[in-house]
Parts: C-alpha cells; sequence; structure tokens
C-alpha cells in the first residue's frame, strides 16, 4: 500500500473506530496524545504525526523524529493546556491566541508558538528524499517576488543558518499580499501580535538543534540544504490558494 493509502486508510480508521480502536491497542506510535486524553480534542492537542518516524530518512532520523515529536512537540501542546488554564483563556482557536499572545505570560506565549509551529512543520514534509518544486501560482508568487526558485531557496536558506540560537525560517504571506523571507526567535512565529514582521506562515522551518542534532551535529546548514528533500509543496499551495 503506498503511503496516502495508507494515511487515508488510517484517518478513515480513526474516525470510524474513535476510542474503541485506539484502546484495542494500536501500536502507531504517533497515537500516544490520543490514548493521553481521547475526549479532548481541542487545537492544543497533538495530531498524529502523517507519517512513521523513520519516514523521513535519511534526511532525519527516526530518533531524532521521535524525540521531536514524543518529547519536544508534546511538552509545549502540555504546558500550553496548563498555561491556557491557568491564565483562562476563553478562545480555543489557536490562532486567535496567537494574535493577541502579547496579553499572556511567556509561558504561554512559548508554549502556544512551540505547538502551532511543529503542527505545521510535520505537515510541511512528506516521506520520499525527492526533491520538490512548487507549481501552478505558488511558483508563479514565488518567481514573482523572489526572481527565481533558485534564489528563493537562497534566502530561505541564509535567514534559516543565520538565525543566531533557537528559531524558526518562514516563508510568509505577508500584509502586502506579498510573499517574504523572515525568521523568527524560540518559538515565536509571524501570527504572534509581537512578532516583528506578521504575515501568514506558508511554510516553516525548525533550525532548533533538537531538530537535527543527532544526525548534523553542529552543522545546521547541511540540515537545512538537505531539508529541500521533504517539503511537501502540494501542502505548501493549498495553504497559499486557501488565503
Ligand atoms: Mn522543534
Amino acid at each position: 500500500m503506498n503511503m496516502s493509502n495508507r494515511i487515508t486508510t488510517r484517518r478513515h480508521f480513526l474516525v470510524s473506530t474513535g476510542k474503541a480502536g485506539i484502546a484495542a491497542g494500536l501500536s502507531f506510535s504517533a497515537f500516544s496524545s490520543f490514548t493521553a486524553s481521547p475526549a479532548a480534542q481541542t487545537p492544543f492537542e497533538q495530531t498524529p504525526l502523517p507519517y512513521a518516524y523513520n519516514d523521513l530518512e535519511p534526511t532525519i532520523d527516526g530518533r531524532t523524529m521521535e524525540l521531536h515529536y514524543s518529547k519536544h512537540a508534546a511538552s509545549y501542546s502540555k504546558s500550553l493546556k496548563e498555561a491556557a488554564a491557568a491564565e483562562k483563556v476563553k478562545t480555543t482557536k489557536l490562532e486567535d491566541l496567537l494574535g493577541e499572545v502579547s496579553k499572556y505570560s511567556d509561558k504561554l506565549r512559548n508554549n502556544a508558538g512551540g505547538h502551532y509551529n511543529h503542527e505545521l512543520f510535520w505537515k510541511c514534509m512528506r516521506p520520499g528524499n525527492e526533491a520538490g518544486k512548487p507549481s501552478g501560482k505558488m511558483l508563479a508568487a514565488i518567481e514573482k517576488d523572489f526572481n527565481s526558485f533558485e534564489a528563493f531557496k537562497n534566502q530561505f536558506g541564509e535567514a534559516a543558518k543565520n538565525r543566531f540560537g533557537s528559531g524558526w525560517a518562514w516563508l510568509i504571506s505577508g500584509k502586502d499580499r506579498k510573499l517574504h523571507i523572515i525568521s523568527t526567535p524560540n518559538q515565536d512565529n509571524p501570527l504572534m501580535d509581537v512578532a516583528e514582521t506578521k504575515g501568514f506562515p506558508l511554510l516553516g522551518l525548525d533550525v532548533w538543534e533538537h531538530a537535527y542534532y543527532l544526525k548534523y551535529q553542529n552543522k545546521r546548514p547541511e540540515y537545512i540544504s538537505a531539508w529541500w528533500n521533504l517539503v511537501n509543496w502540494d501542502f505548501i499551495e493549498q495553504r497559499f490558494a486557501a488565503l
């Protein structure tokens, strides 16, 4: 069965079997968040990875993905739920919360960003390890705003490399309706009211060391250039089309 069929089948299975299927002890590891609290599917819960941990090898090794998803990202989700409860957050829409995040604590800001960023990051990648390319309106917009796809990749790579310490590189659609490349520190993102440059994130790259250190150690530039092999341009194009 190919990957897309597997994903479809898995999603269908989840929808149609609900808790009973989960209780039956499915082995797919990304179900752990469902078993922890099957009833509470709020936007602050982790969703299952759309592939297995080792599906992104050799670009990203399975152990890194396992730790990244089940430890780092899981902790952002958990801490966000704690902070949201403690600070009496009313909205259940993460985008709305990010847009007024300056009203809340640093704990909420860091973990709301961390949760949103990782949920997006997983979907920005797909198995295959063969570099793809955007098409249609997405490609046309990239060529218009960056001259060429190659120039876009170079500029994005520079933003990712030059982010000092931990953070993210982003392709965003700005308020001016043009595409921009930015980077943010820590777990901030361009939906936050505190962001230096605001916009809608189309593509995000995690350059925290936890995203690459086991395989690439200090060689962040090698991780960045290999990562293009995983980018899910179909997904990015859908986000762009939905704007
Ligand atoms: Mn991360």
